[in-house]
């Protein structure tokens, strides 16, 4: 999509070609009251050019303070990031801003749409605050690969959860990135609602190649992608291949198997 921006990033498309996002040994540690906190210790991931991954974890794990310092969100203390072999902490702040704006697409829960603001304006959002446009064919385009072509006019507060979250994933999605992070994207739908959402990540990366990296403590989630990563105080406990499992059954038993043993571990 949208030829006219694709010439204005010309970094994105070559991106999707084999590099990857790598995470060397990420410290990031927070101050509560008297003492610090390490939401993520030394931690080393690398995530393939147009893989599909999830993030896996109890409450507290470091899930979203990971997805935190991928997108550029906070700084790690310790450690390096980078993207398509940008390392993120050789960017200054402005540089790192419209670095994030134009090769992340970053998905929330709580959809963090603007109230006042109209699906359609919404959506476009991203482009206006650089002072750029979206061809109304382009939205139109947008919006229908979303299902949301009827609500463009809309606020937020006349749709659904389901219909806001694809509004702020066609948000997410209006820069072209190569990269879309996803927070518990699925943590305020119903479960139905929460599967199309699914589909419709899984479909960025089957169709468009997108690097997709969904946080969630749902197994009925987590299968929809191709790699699961299970995160544990800030470290990555273990990680798996989804093929392995026929269902999100038999994953949420091996996940729950997993916790179990190392609460066991932890107790002796
Ligand atoms: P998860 O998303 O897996 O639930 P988080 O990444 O939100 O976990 O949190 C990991 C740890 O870091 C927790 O102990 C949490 O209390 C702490 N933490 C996260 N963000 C902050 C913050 N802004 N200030 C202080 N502590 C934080
Ligand atoms: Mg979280």
């Amino acid at each position: 999509m949208m030829t006219q921006l694709a010439s204005e990033t010309p970094t994105a498309r070559g991106a999707r070609s084999g590099e990857s996002l790598r995470i060397e040994r990420v410290t990031k540690r927070f101050k509560q009251g008297d003492t610090w906190v390490e939401a993520l210790r030394e931690i080393s991931l690398t995530i393939q050019q147009g893989e599909f991954l999830a993030v896996m974890g109890a409450s507290g794990s470091g899930k979203s303070t990971l997805l935190h310092v991928l997108a550029g969100l906070t700084w790690p203390d310790e450690g390096h990031i980078s993207i398509d072999g940008t390392d993120l902490s050789r960017l200054n702040d402005s540089q790192l801003t419209s670095f994030r704006r134009r090769r992340i697409g970053l998905v929330f829960q709580a959809f963090n749409l603007i109230p006042t603001l109209s699906a359609a304006d919404n959506i476009t959002l991203p482009l206006m605050v650089e002072g750029r446009r979206l061809p109304s064919a382009e939205l139109e385009n947008l919006a229908r690969r979303l299902g949301i072509e009827n609500r463009m006019h809309h606020r937020p507060d006349a749709l659904s959860g389901g219909e806001q979250q694809r509004v702020a994933i066609a948000r997410a999605l209006v820069t072209d990135p190569a990269l879309v992070l996803a927070d518990e994207p699925t943590g305020s739908l119903d479960s139905v609602s929460g599967q199309n959402i699914c589909r419709l990540l899984r479909e960025l990366h089957e169709q468009e190649k997108r690097t997709i990296v969904v946080v969630t403590h749902e197994p009925t989630v987590a299968m929809w992608a191709e790699r699961i990563v299970v995160l544990r105080d800030g470290r990555v406990l273990t990680e798996f291949a989804t093929r392995d499992f026929s269902d999100a059954h038999s994953l949420a038993a091996h996940y729950q198997d997993i916790v179990q043993a190392q609460d066991d571990e932890v107790a002796r």
